[in-house]
């Protein structure tokens, strides 16, 4: 059916994120309940409805890994995205409920990530660009899936200088501004698990908790897409476009944990944070099962010559074993 604005009903926000908010609609007509993604974009109404061509392409996503889409359409000065609606919401949120996330369980999310980026790659040659747990949702059915890939590369290019998709996630790679591939999204992965498998994220023992960049806007120079993930273009004189009342209430909640931006140091430690990336060995699962740890230092190899694909690493052994778990997700989502 024809999606349109005035037949969404607002139920609640789900959570904000850099490009915009993300709330739990329903569209009245028919009595589905969506998630709707409200992103504020400044570009022209042609770049626009180029966006929204190019966002058809989630039409033909078809895969149980994969959320699924009901449609998207422009309502100024924003881009409305409407998906499926994935009742238990992100694994960030579920670990920050429920403590850290047993490793067969992680195992598991491991297996969907890998499912997705495959069929993304394999089938439509997409990259996701932006692994992390807040990418990846499960529902009560026990489903886990990715939302968020980068199917427009006019929306790409159009939300660049706000740093959407410039994370603590990236790879070594992507930081540097090579270039880069479905490679970098297993890196995103890795780090993705170890981040589960913790229960906190792997860096922020010694560096802010706040793992989006765009926590940090102001600090970094929007540079011009292909150049804005070097690490040259760090430190220079901030020339943000625009602030979104997103990004507002963002600053406050800063603002309310004494982080200070004009301080100097916190824009250092992400600075060090990136450094760090590139020229530090990656971070490590231990304690866990040896077949964990060697899959996640797989996933972690710093030269992406030697990291292996999404598809590749279906074939690992870890893998191969959550693929037979006898762990009931449907049964575990009820644990929660
Ligand atoms: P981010 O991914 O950086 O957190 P987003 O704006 O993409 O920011 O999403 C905000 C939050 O909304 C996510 O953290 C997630 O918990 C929630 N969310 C996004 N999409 C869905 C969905 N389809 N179903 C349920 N919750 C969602
Ligand atoms: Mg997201």
């Amino acid at each position: 059916f024809d999606l349109r604005n005035e037949d969404l009903k607002d139920l609640h926000e789900l959570g904000q994120g850099n490009g915009g908010s993300v709330k739990k609609v329903e569209h009245v007509p028919t009595g589905t309940i969506m998630a709707k993604k409200i992103v504020l974009i400044d570009a022209k109404p042609a770049v626009r409805k180029q966006i929204l061509r190019e966002l058809q392409i989630m039409h033909d996503c078809k895969s149980k890994y994969i959320i699924s889409f009901w449609g998207a359409f422009l309502a100024d000065p924003n881009i409305c995205i409407c998906m499926e609606f994935m009742d238990k919401g992100s694994l960030d949120g579920i670990y920050k409920k429920i403590g850290p996330i047993d490793i067969d369980v992680v195992g598991m999310v491991a297996l969907a990530v890998l499912e997705g980026l495959t069929y993304l790659y394999d089938v439509h040659r997409i990259i996701h660009r932006d692994i992390k747990p807040s990418n990846i949702l499960f529902n009560s059915q026990g489903q886990i899936k990715l939302c968020d890939f980068g199917v427009s590369g006019e929306l790409i290019g159009s939300i660049a200088d706000t740093f959407v998709g410039t994370s603590t996630y990236m790879s070594p790679e992507r930081i540097q501004g090579s270039q880069y591939s479905v490679k970098s999204d297993v890196w995103s992965l890795g780090i993705s698990l170890i981040e589960l498998a913790l229960g906190r994220f792997p860096f922020s023992s010694s560096y802010s908790d706040d793992s989006d960049l765009s926590d940090f806007e102001g600090t970094l120079s929007p540079a011009r897409p292909g150049s804005m993930n070097s690490l040259a273009s760090l430190g220079l004189p901030p020339s943000r476009k625009r602030a979104s009342k997103a990004e507002k209430s963002k600053a406050d909640k800063r603002k309310s944990k004494g982080v200070s931006l004009q301080g100097g140091a916190m824009t250092m430690s992400i600075l060090e944070l990136l450094q760090h990336i590139v020229n530090e060995p990656a971070p490590r699962l231990s304690g866990f099962p040896e077949q964990a740890e060697l899959f996640v230092d797989s996933c972690l190899l710093k030269d992406p010559d030697e990291r292996k694909t999404p598809k590749d690493l279906l074939k690992d052994e870890w893998i191969m074993y959550a693929r037979t778990s006898p762990i009931d997700l449907q049964e575990w989502a009820t644990t929660f």
